[in-house]
């Protein structure tokens, strides 16, 4: 792959990287277009990384489509897949790791401990072996996005990572791969989510406080007896620590983590206060 990327790097072609697990889904496919627009030469690199999963998730049973990928890919106008396996990415004895200390310590941070180590030591081994001039990740993973930026700026990393928008259902339920795991009646109660963002902006408009804000936003989505709220948060996006007070002109990103039995589902809005 690496000579590959060298060669087009040689003919002077802009070569993007589209980071994914694969179960290839219109979120991907919208990353891949951001790509397509802003690079001569995409590669979809589609790895389930073993070392993003805590012991007791969804590692074994995440969905494995790489044909339909493939497919995918191929109608999408991807020039490349690089979809290496587990020995090959972590051979015996690796014990190198690229830690995030501070931006890892909230959110998902908090709940899934070595999650970021994962994806901080994948997504830099894919830099090398890839070479890459631009990386593309979706705002989905509002956290991952930041912790990336970081550490592409702290490690001197020659990549520019352009984060693109969450891709939605009809129904405003942010596409992901876990929405499988989802029975219909789930799948129904699951449009809260993102209707409770929404009101958000509506209590911001009535002037309530953060804490008011982020406790309506929790009442609102437990209107949904199935689901199991795994953190509801308000924070700095740029440092991603809680906010009681925002100043005027403060970014801030309301980021939700909720459980359906075993499915874990993510979303978040940024709004500016
Ligand atoms: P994953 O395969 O779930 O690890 O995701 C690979 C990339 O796709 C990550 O950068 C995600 O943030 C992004 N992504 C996943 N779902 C969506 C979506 N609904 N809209 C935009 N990007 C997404």
């Amino acid at each position: 792959m690496f000579r590959q990327s060298q060669k087009w790097h040689a003919e002077n072609k802009i070569v993007a990287i589209v980071p994914t697990m694969g179960a290839l889904h219109e979120g991907h496919i919208s990353l891949i277009r951001a790509a397509k627009s802003k690079a001569d030469k995409v590669i979809v690199s589609i790895f389930v990384n073993p070392t993003q999963f805590g012991p007791n998730e969804d590692y074994d049973n995440y969905p494995r489509t790489l044909s339909e990928d493939i497919k995918k890919c191929r109608e999408a106008g991807v020039d490349v897949v690089f979809s290496p396996s587990v020995p090959a990415m972590y051979p015996d004895n690796s014990s190198t790791w690229v830690n995030e200390d501070v931006l890892s310590q909230y959110l998902c941070g908090t709940r899934r401990k070595g999650h970021f180590r994962g994806v901080c030591t994948i997504v830099l081994k894919l830099f090398m072996i890839c070479s890459p001039d631009i990386a593309i990740f979706g705002q989905k993973d509002a956290q991952q996005s930041i912790i990336i930026c970081r550490m592409v700026r702290d490690l001197n990393i020659p990549v520019k990572i352009i984060v693109a928008p969450i891709k939605r259902e009809s129904d405003g339920l942010a596409i992901s791969s876990r929405n499988k795991y989802l029975s219909p009646k789930e799948r129904e109660q699951a449009t809260v989510i993102y209707k409770g963002l929404q009101e958000v902006k509506k209590w911001q408009k009535e002037k309530l406080s953060v804490a008011q804000i982020r406790r309506k936003l929790i009442r609102f989505i437990q209107q949904e007896k199935d689901i199991r709220i795994d953190y509801i948060s308000i924070v700095n996006v740029d440092t991603i620590s809680e906010i009681t007070r925002p100043d005027k002109g403060d970014k801030l990103l309301i980021a939700v983590a909720v459980f359906f039995n075993k499915a874990r589902l993510i979303d978040n809005i940024e709004i500016k206060w």
